[in-house]
């Protein structure tokens, strides 16, 4: 007898064996299919892992599964061994692993669309009418000259000429037009030719273009401006050529409109976009697309990683060290990570690109695992721009800008460029402090101030989302006399204007971009050269090419300089090399001021005197002396609940039941409190393994898991693992 073990969307971690739907042999059906399962008093949409022989269940426990929902499997095989490979080294429940790789849809059961995208055509009832006499109301007029063409239009092109969907729900009743489905025209390719490429590119694409067709991770490591984009198109062409498909992922940001264009204008090929702004109807439109291999490229960020695609040539993943790629919550896993792991299973090329490489990456290029190509030199006219340090001691500060960096401001925009001010911090002032008894304003369910946003009149934590109405006077002493601390964008912007009333200041933060128009309008704004003041947060960090921009300002340059975690210094010069970055992109030379009261602070130093690459590869050394990652292995057991005492508690009884199994060579630290040791109302708890080798860092972390597994959490104590940890430990 065969069973059909299957992936269900439950936290438990295991497969789960079901019988085939009466009347159908469990030979029949192949893994990647969705059947429908009784599960306890419900009905589960479950994905079919394998076809087994064996089963722990009776005969009498078996149920048969109610029907299969799809006539071919879904995600290919490799990609489901990527995801019972993800599940197996994150530790995390298989049929949450599986579900993250299907949009929500398809995970409730809905069928997978034909390809193409979702559109209308006249029906021919209305076709052969003469002009008029169909409909008086405009909108109704207008959809169905459109479609008066005699092809079908999709659902976006009329969306685009401002028809809404209720317009076109009024002419279905009317019987005047079908919804259908829009097939893609076949992609004709290179539609039109890049950059001619210097050297260095050349060099790269043509090694990454040797390895198509077999395993090989690229480690490309270009100077900020460099042409990393083209080095990828170049790669991506070739891919293309030999009939495969290309995946890009991208970290979380306002990038994907340019990058989108940037990607359609140089293929005549269909381009999926997967981001946060989709509906979920337009996530299972694309998701198609790319499943049955009409979409020859689907850039995506994240999550995208897990996108079926049938003829995967090439993975790229650009800004590879960016944090986003991490999860954080629920299933943990490192996009970058599994996107290594997916080319070895798919037998294609992955290039991760960075001006910043993650000391991750670096490791695995040094020891020769991943091949290294570097952009020295920034790609036409560019060159790098030069840093300075301004000494703020002892110096007059205006919403904390200096004179030295106004003036250079004005200096710049007088001459026609743009100014990007960098401050990584939104909100008007991190504190809210009373001046007479000292009261501070505190988040009430986080060890955490609140942060002051004086423009919607509100104290908001940044770490749970709680708001209060700003106070006129000290809850506790009654005084009025309330006073900030500290600087964040809102008062930073109030400064510049006031200090620069004469030029344009247009700040970004995700107070000021909520809308994702608000972003595009900005960068629009930007893009068309007039002088103007940027001023933002990480979000400018990250890849943008502003060709205007000649003078990047960082306001507080100490912000990340006392941190107490270990890749303090890693984060800190990625981030700032990547906000210099944006300085001098086009043909003017481009100049960075960093604003530090510890100009002597060494890693501020290093900056100035070194490359990234070159105070990377010490860092690296550093971290080889403390056996910490990438040399090291960590996983971290957590454990959150609202008692203060509990999460302690249920790690040190996991501790002990660890020791006594725990492989050689593995440490445990704690249980210590997180960082933040209170945050929306929980107090949360770390006991961290640490070792030297992966496999025995592994079997302790598996260990953990089982065990904890099998103790009972107390109250509302909620524990998870997280193997190779990102956040602050
Ligand atoms: P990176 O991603 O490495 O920061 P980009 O790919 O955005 O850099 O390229 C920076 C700028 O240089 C872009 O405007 C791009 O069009 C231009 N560029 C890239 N390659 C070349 C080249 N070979 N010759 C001239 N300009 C180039
Ligand atoms: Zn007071
Ligand atoms: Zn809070």
């Amino acid at each position: 007898m065969s069973v059909l073990r299957l992936a269900l969307p439950t936290p438990l971690r295991r497969l789960f064996d079901y019988l085939p739907p009466e009347g159908l042999s469990a030979h029949s059906m192949r893994p990647g299919q969705r059947l429908r399962v009784p599960f306890g008093k419900r009905e589960m949409v479950g994905i079919l892992v394998e076809v087994s022989r064996e089963t722990q269940l009776s005969p009498a426990q078996l149920k048969h599964a109610i029907e299969v929902l799809d006539a071919e499997p879904l995600p290919n095989p490799a990609l489901i061994k990527l995801c019972l490979w993800a599940a197996d080294y994150y530790l995390h429940p298989t049929g949450e692993v599986i579900a993250s790789a299907f949009p929500s849809a398809l995970r409730r059961g809905t069928e997978l669309p034909e390809p193409g995208e979702s559109g209308w055509r006249l029906t021919s009832r209305a076709q052969g009418l003469p002009d008029g006499a169909l409909s008086r109301s405009p909108r109704q007029a207008q959809a169905i000259e459109l479609l008066g063409d005699g092809k079908a239009h999709t659902a976006r092109e009329l969306r685009d000429a401002g028809i809404k969907n209720d317009v076109m729900r009024r002419l279905t009743e009317r019987g005047w037009v079908v919804p259908c489905r829009v097939e893609s025209t076949p992609d004709a390719l290179a539609a039109t030719s890049g950059h001619e490429l210097n050297a260095a590119q050349s060099a790269a694409v043509m090694a990454i273009n040797d390895t198509l067709g077999e395993f090989h991770a690229h480690l490309l490591e270009g100077v900020t401006g460099s042409g990393k984009t083209e080095v990828y198109l170049g790669a991506i062409a070739a891919c293309l050529g030999r009939g495969q498909q290309a995946l890009v992922l991208i970290p979380e940001i306002g990038l994907t409109p340019q990058t989108l264009s940037r990607f359609e204008a140089r293929f005549k090929a269909t381009v999926c976009c997967f981001h946060s702004g989709l509906t979920d109807r337009q996530r299972l439109d694309s998701w198609a697309q790319a499943q049955c291999g009409a979409a020859a490229i689907v850039i995506g960020t994240r999550s995208a990683v897990f996108t079926a695609m049938p003829r995967l040539g090439l993975i790229v993943v650009d800004e590879e060290h960016d944090a986003s790629y991490k999860q954080q919550d629920g299933f943990r896993y490192s996009a970058r990570d599994v996107a290594v792991k997916r080319a070895q299973l798919e037998r294609c090329p992955v290039v991760l690109g960075s001006a910043t490489p993650s000391l991750e990456s670096l490791h695995n290029a040094v020891r020769q695992r991943y091949r290294h190509h570097r952009l020295e030199e920034r790609a036409g006219k560019a060159v790098l721009p030069e840093l300075q340090v301004i000494d703020l001691r002892r110096k007059p500060l205006y919403g904390g800008l200096s004179e030295p960096l106004l003036q250079r401001a004005r200096d710049t925009l007088s001459t026609g460029s743009q100014v990007l001010l960098f401050l990584n911090r939104r909100g008007y002032a991190p504190a809210l402090r009373c001046h007479d008894c000292g009261w501070i304003a505190n988040c009430s369910s986080c060890d955490a101030r609140l942060t002051v946003h004086r423009a919607r009149g509100q104290l908001r934590c940044h770490h749970c989302g709680a708001t209060e109405q700003l106070p006129r006077s000290c809850p506790d002493c009654h005084s009025d006399a309330l006073m900030t601390q500290g600087l964040g964008t809102e008062q930073a912007e109030d400064a510049i204007r006031a200090k620069l009333p004469e030029w344009r200041t247009l700040r970004v933060d995700s107070d000021s971009t909520r809308s994702r128009e608000a972003l595009d309008k900005i960068l629009h704004e930007v893009s068309s050269g007039e002088p103007c003041i940027l001023l933002g947060t990480q979000m400018l960090a990250k890849g943008h090419h502003f060709p205007g921009v000649s003078l990047v300002g960082i306001i507080d340059a100490d912000a990340m300089l006392f941190s107490g975690d270990f890749r303090g210094e890693e984060r800190m010069a990625q981030m700032l090399t990547q906000v210099a970055g944006r300085a001098g992109r086009a043909g003017q030379p481009g100049y960075v001021l960093l604003q530090s009261h510890h100009p002597d602070h060494p890693a501020l130093q290093a900056m100035l005197q070194t490359s990234y690459h070159r105070r990377a590869l010490d860092l690296l050394d550093e971290r080889g002396e403390r056996q910490l990652p990438p040399t090291g292995q960590l996983a971290l057991l957590r454990a959150d609940c609202s008692d203060a005492a509990a999460g302690e508690a249920f790690l040190t009884s996991l501790r002990a039941h660890l020791m006594p199994t725990l492989p050689a060579g593995v440490q445990l630290v704690g249980p210590l409190p997180a960082p933040m040791h209170r945050r929306a109302g929980k107090f949360r708890w770390h006991l961290l393994l640490q070792g030297g080798h992966r496999s025995a860092v592994r079997t302790a972390s598996a260990l953990a898991v089982s065990k904890a597994e099998s103790l009972r959490a107390p109250g509302d104590c909620k524990w998870s693992v997280d193997v190779d940890p990102t956040e602050p430990l």
